[in-house]
C-alpha cells in the first residue's frame, strides 16, 4: 500500500522520521520541548548530542529536556546508534514511543474516501476505503459514512476508539481550518457546515479539517520530497485545479481560509466558461470536465448522452496514444494553459520546487517536455537557476496520510504545551 512512497522515505517514520526537516526562522518559535520532541521525530533517531547541536542549545538543557520528555512517556532511549569506536556501550539514542498518541487521518471524495490509523512516530499503522454514495448528501449521511469509515480503519488495526486523539479530515471545496467549517464542498448539500462541532458531538473527539490540497501539501512536507525544502508550491489536477503552499516550512492559509485557487485566476478574459460561474478560469481549459468537454466533440460522442468525465478522459487519452490527432491537441492546448499557470505561479512565489501531484497524474501530455519548456520560456528567470518540477503519482492513500500530518501536528502541540485551535 505504500510502496509508491518508499522511493522517498524508506520506512517511513521509522529510522527515516517523518516531518519538516529544516528547522523555521519564524520568529513565534514552538517551546523548546516541542522542538526537541519533532527534532528527534524528524530524525528517526537522535543522539542527545544531535539535539545539542541541531537546536543550540547546551548539553545541560537537552538532559533536561529530554528527561522531561521520557517522563511523559513521550521520548524513549533505545541502543540503536553505531558505534564511534570500537570500545565501549554503543551509544543511546533517543525516538519517539509510538505508541504514545495515535491519530486517525481522512480524505473524504466523491468517489472513495480513505483513511489511515498513524501511530505518534508517524507511521502508518493502518488504513480502509469506503465507497462513497453518489451525488450531494446531507451532513448527517456524509457523518454516517465517516463512522463506518473509521470502524473499518480500527478494526484494520484491531484498536478501539477510545485509543484515538484527534482525527485530521482533507474535504475538497472551501473549508476553513481556523474554525472547522466547510463553506462549500461539491458533495454537501448544505454550505456553512461547522463539521468540528457535529465530528466532536458524534465522536467525543477533536477533529482538524483542512482543503484537500492543502493536506497533499502536508504529505509532501511530512513525508515526501518538502522535507527538505522551505519553500516549495504543490499544483493537483483533479476534478479542479488546485494548489498549496508551503512558506518556511510552514503551510500558507490566507487570512481568511479560502485556499489559494489557482483554477479559478483567470487566464483569458471572457473565455471558457467555467463551474465557477465566471469566464476564462484556468480550470475551464485544463480540469477533467472541460477537457471531457472538448472530448466529446474529438470523440464524435453524442455530448448529450451522460458519461462519467473519468470514462471520456481514459477513452480520450487512450486515442491521443494511438495518435488520434485531434485527441493530442486537446491535451497539448490543455498543457499550454498548465504552462501559463505555472509560470504565473514562479513569477509570484518564485518557488524552490513545483511538485505536480495527484491521483490522475497518468495524462503525462500535459506535464511534458514541451509543457515545462514552454512555462520556463514564459518566466523571467535571468541568470536564475530555473525552477524545477517534479511529478508525483502517489496511490489514492496519500491524500489520508497528508491528514494524519494535520492531526499530529494538532496532537503534538497539544501534548507539548502549545495551545492550538
Ligand atoms: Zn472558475
Amino acid at each position: 500500500m505504500y510502496d509508491n512512497m518508499a522511493d522517498q522515505n524508506d520506512e517511513s517514520g521509522g529510522p527515516n522520521g517523518c516531518g519538516p526537516l529544516l528547522a523555521s526562522d519564524s520568529p513565534d518559535a514552538k517551546p523548546l520541548r516541542q522542538q526537541v520532541f519533532e527534532h528527534v521525530r524528524a530524525t528517526g533517531r537522535a543522539a542527545r548530542t544531535d539535539v545539542t547541536r541541531a537546536l543550540n542549545i547546551s548539553a545541560g538543557s537537552a538532559t533536561t529536556l529530554t528527561a522531561d520528555l521520557i517522563c511523559a512517556g513521550l521520548l524513549r532511549e533505545v541502543e540503536g546508534l553505531p558505534r564511534e569506536s570500537g570500545r565501549g556501550r554503543p551509544p543511546v539514542a533517543l525516538e519517539v514511543v509510538p505508541e504514545a498518541r495515535y491519530v486517525i487521518g481522512i480524505k473524504l471524495s466523491d468517489e472513495t474516501h480513505s483513511a489511515v490509523l498513524s501511530d505518534f512516530a508517524g507511521r502508518p499503522v493502518a488504513d480502509a476505503t469506503l465507497p462513497s454514495s453518489p451525488g450531494r448528501k446531507s451532513l448527517d449521511t456524509v457523518l454516517e459514512e465517516i463512522d463506518i469509515l473509521i470502524d473499518r480503519v480500527l478494526k484494520d488495526a484491531d484498536m478501539s476508539l477510545l485509543e484515538i486523539s484527534a482525527v485530521g479530515m482533507g474535504i475538497p471545496g472551501i473549508v476553513d481550518h481556523d474554525t472547522g467549517t466547510v463553506t462549500w464542498s461539491p458533495f454537501l448539500i448544505e454550505t456553512e457546515v461547522d463539521i468540528r462541532t457535529a465530528f466532536m458531538a458524534r465522536f467525543g473527539m477533536p477533529v482538524y479539517v483542512d482543503n484537500d490540497t492543502n493536506v497533499l501539501s502536508l504529505a509532501e512536507l511530512w513525508f515526501g520530497a518538502g522535507r527538505t525544502i522551505a519553500d516549495f508550491v504543490v499544483v493537483t489536477i483533479e476534478n479542479g485545479v488546485g494548489m498549496g503552499l508551503v512558506l518556511d516550512n510552514r503551510l500558507f492559509r490566507g487570512a481568511r481560509g479560502m485556499g489559494l485557487e489557482l483554477g479559478h485566476t483567470k487566464v483569458q478574459l471572457d473565455g471558457a466558461l467555467c463551474r465557477c460561474g465566471q469566464r476564462g478560469c484556468l480550470e475551464a481549459y485544463l480540469a477533467d470536465y472541460a477537457l471531457a468537454r472538448e472530448a466529446a466533440t474529438a470523440l464524435d460522442r453524442n455530448p448529450r448522452t451522460p458519461q462519467s468525465p473519468y470514462v471520456m478522459l481514459d477513452a480520450l487519452f487512450a486515442q491521443a496514444k494511438s495518435g488520434n490527432e485531434a485527441a493530442r491537441t486537446i491535451f497539448r492546448r490543455a498543457g499550454r494553459y498548465l504552462s501559463l499557470g505555472l509560470s504565473n505561479v514562479i513569477q509570484l512565489f518564485d518557488p524552490g520546487l513545483i511538485i505536480l501531484s495527484g491521483e490522475r497524474m497518468q495524462y503525462d501530455y500535459l506535464y511534458s517536455k514541451e509543457v515545462l519548456a514552454e512555462m520556463q520560456k514564459l518566466t523571467l528567470s535571468d541568470g536564475r537557476t530555473p525552477c524545477e518540477v517534479e511529478v508525483h503519482a502517489w496511490g489514492g492513500m496519500i491524500w489520508a496520510r497528508g491528514a494524519t500530518a494535520l492531526a499530529l501536528e494538532a496532537v503534538t502541540a497539544a501534548a507539548l504545551g502549545e495551545a492550538r485551535g
